[in-house]
């Protein structure tokens, strides 16, 4: 079980509480301030960015202090977890409302509305998130009309996020001061500042998901589509085995890789029952 579990889910799956999606916690003006701030200056990602740039080539024992530090505070207000499909079936099966709406991310890296985000809530018709969503000028959500908020049933939720996999995008979900989870994202490494800081500069502000992969011998031909989607670098070919394995160490137990396997040779297991794996978050 990763830290929030243990704070906010009374030692289960933190997110699969749903309290943690409930509009008691959205009537807290805090959290709505920095939701609206948050959704209206997409441009902050960018400096976000450089800011990850500097402590990149910063002396070794700033960095020591700054990550901690940085991650801790992410885990107050901003903090995501990678969650398989499955999960993301369970959440949809207890909110209310489902609202797929631009990336802001997206925005920043492609300059255009890229729509791989979805709006989660307790309330019918989106509730207050949606609401406060609609009250912000923004262009990226095709502009005050904010026609780009759909709202789609579960099953159609879940047919595109099956797509989303498809194209080989991990599934996150995302707080907006902690505990309250308003949104999933599905990332990639190239366009996810969140996944870019934790993977690849070393800071981390989500956890790895409840889960860790692992590829059955007999049943894997060596195809090696798997190693093609994985955006965290724990897979591997033996060339003398001709199979895929794959480095528990490393995995992120989004299931991406089991979405692309043919033969069905991926299976995710509990983290907390894989050694090498358990204690990694
Ligand atoms: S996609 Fe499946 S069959 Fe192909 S290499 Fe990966 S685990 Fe093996
Ligand atoms: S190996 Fe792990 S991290 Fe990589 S795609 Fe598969 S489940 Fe995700």
């Amino acid at each position: 079980m990763c830290d929030f579990c243990h704070k906010h889910g009374e030692g289960k799956k933190w997110y699969l509480q749903a309290k943690n999606y409930s509009e008691d916690l959205m009537s807290d003006l805090r959290r709505r301030r920095f939701i609206t701030e948050f959704f209206s200056h997409p441009e902050h990602l960018t400096t976000d960015v450089a800011g990850l740039t500097q402590l990149e080539r910063a002396p070794a024992f700033v960095r020591a202090v700054l990550t901690p530090y940085i991650s801790n505070r992410q885990k107050r207000i901003h903090f995501g977890q990678v969650v398989p499909i499955e999960d993301v079936d369970r959440i949809f099966g207890f909110v209310t409302s489902i609202v797929r709406l631009a990336c802001i991310c997206r925005q920043t890296t492609v300059g255009s509305e890229q729509r791989y985000c979805y709006g989660v809530s307790m309330a019918p018709q989106g509730g207050r998130f949606t609401e406060i969503i609609r009250e912000i000028d923004a262009d990226y959500l095709t502009g005050p009309n904010t026609a780009g908020l759909e709202m789609l049933t579960k099953e159609e939720a879940i047919d595109s996020l099956r797509k989303h996999e498809k194209e080989g995008l991990c599934h996150t979900l995302w707080t907006f001061i902690t505990p309250f989870i308003g949104g999933i994202c599905n990332c990639d490494r190239s366009d996810c500042q969140a996944m870019r800081a934790t993977v690849v500069y070393g800071l981390p502000v989500m956890f790895r998901a409840e889960y860790v992969a692992q590829v059955e011998p007999d049943q894997c031909n060596g195809c090696r589509a798997c190693m093609r989607v994985c955006q965290f670098g724990a897979t591997g070919y033996s060339a003398a085995n001709k199979k895929v394995v794959i480095d528990p160490r490393r995995c992120y137990g989004c299931g991406i890789c089991r979405a692309s396997c043919a033969k069905n040779a991926i299976t995710l297991f509990d983290r907390v029952k894989v050694p090498a794996a358990a204690y990694r978050w």
